[in-house]
C-alpha cells in the first residue's frame, strides 16, 4: 500500500528525516512513534506529497513526487491541526469538501455519519462542536471518497481522555472493516492500542520496527518483580531461581527478580514447579 525508500527531508542544516525507509501492507496498522520533534509530521508531510524530499515514495504504486494527484486520491488525511471554517455548519463543510474531492452532486454520506455518530450534529456551526466531534469531522471529510488508506497525524493530541478512548475505537473499527492505517504518535498507549507495527523515529531515523509486544524487548526495557514469600522458602527461592539464570536478590520479605519482557510467567512457574508458595507479588 505504501513504500517509503531512501526518504530524506532537511531544513537548512536540519535533517528532520533521514534516510527512512519502511512499507506498510494493505490492511495493516502502522504507528510513527516518537518524541516531539522526531520527524514524524515531516514523515508524513513528505509521504502527502506536500513538501519536496530526496528518496521514493509511492502509494498503490503511484509515485507521489509524479503522480501527487493520483496517489493521494487513495488515501484520507487527518491533520494534526484542523483548519476548518468556522461559520459553516457540519452539513456545509461536507458538502463543501465534497466538492473539492469532486465526488458525484447529491452523494449520500449517511451511512460514514451514521458511523460516526454525526448526524444529530449536522446543523450544528463547526464553532460550536468539542474537540472530540471536531476530531470526528475531520474523520468523516478523510473518509468522504472512501479511500482504502487512511493517514492521521497525531490523531488524539487534542482530545481529553474520553473523547481519546472514543476516537481510538472508531480507528480500531475502521481497521477492522479493513481500512489501512498510517499514525503519528508519541503516545505509547495509543501506538499499542492500535498498531500492527510500531515504527520508533528519533531525531528523524528508524530506530525499530517491530510489532508492539516486541517493543520492550528490542528497546532493552526490563521489569522488576517483587514476590513476597513464606520467610522459610526465600533461600531455597533464591537457589532456584539463579540456578535457572534468573537475576534475583533478596528483599526483605522475599525476592526481587529482573524479568525481561514476556518472561515473568517463567518465574512465577519456577517457583510454583519447586513447591514454594506465594504469599503476594508486585511488579515495577
Ligand atoms: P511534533 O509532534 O512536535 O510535531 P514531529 O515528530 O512531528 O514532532 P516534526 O514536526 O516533523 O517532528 O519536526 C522535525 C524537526 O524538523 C524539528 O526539529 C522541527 O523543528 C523541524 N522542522 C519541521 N518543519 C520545519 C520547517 N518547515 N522549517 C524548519 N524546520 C522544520
Amino acid at each position: 500500500m505504501i513504500e517509503v525508500t531512501n526518504l530524506s527531508k532537511r531544513f537548512g542544516g536540519l535533517v528532520a528525516v533521514d534516510d527512512l525507509s519502511f512499507q506498510v501492507d494493505a490492511g495493516q496498522a502502522v504507528a510513527l512513534w516518537g518524541a516531539n520533534g522526531a520527524g514524524k509530521t515531516t514523515a508524513l508531510r513528505c509521504l502527502l506529497g506536500l513538501i519536496p524530499f530526496s528518496g521514493r515514495v509511492t502509494i498503490t504504486g503511484r509515485d507521489v513526487s509524479k503522480q501527487g494527484k493520483a496517489a493521494r486520491r487513495q488515501l484520507g488525511f487527518v491533520p494534526q491541526e484542523l483548519n476548518f471554517h468556522d461559520d459553516l455548519s457540519v452539513a456545509e463543510t461536507l458538502t463543501f469538501y465534497a466538492r473539492l474531492k469532486k465526488l458525484p452532486n447529491g452523494s449520500d454520506f449517511s451511512d460514514l455519519l451514521a458511523r460516526l455518530e454525526l448526524l444529530p450534529h449536522l446543523p450544528k456551526r463547526v464553532h460550536d462542536l468539542s474537540g472530540g466531534l471536531k476530531q470526528r469531522l475531520a474523520l468523516a471529510l478523510a473518509l468522504l471518497a472512501d479511500p482504502p488508506l487512511l493517514v492521521l497525524d497525531e490523531p488524539t493530541a487534542n482530545l481529553d481522555i474520553r473523547a481519546r478512548e472514543d476516537f481510538l475505537a472508531l480507528l480500531h473499527e475502521l481497521k477492522t472493516g479493513g481500512k489501512t492505517l498510517l499514525f503519528s504518535s508519541h503516545r505509547l498507549e495509543e501506538v499499542t492500542a492500535l498498531a500492527d507495527r510500531v515504527l520508533l523515529l528519533e531525531a528523524g531515523r528508524l530506530v525499530v520496527d517491530a510489532p508492539p509486544h516486541e517493543l520492550a524487548q528490542r528497546l532493552g526495557w526490563s521489569s522488576t518483580l517483587h514476590i513476597y514469600l513464606p520467610e522459610a522458602t526465600i533461600d531455597p527461592a533464591l537457589a532456584q531461581l539463579t540456578a535457572c539464570g534468573l537475576p534475583v536478590s533478596r528483599n526483605g520479605r522475599g525476592v526481587r527478580v529482573q524479568v525481561a519482557p514476556g518472561a515473568k510467567g517463567q518465574v512465577l512457574r519456577v517457583l510454583h514447579d519447586a513447591g514454594i508458595v506465594i504469599d503476594d507479588f508486585s511488579l515495577e
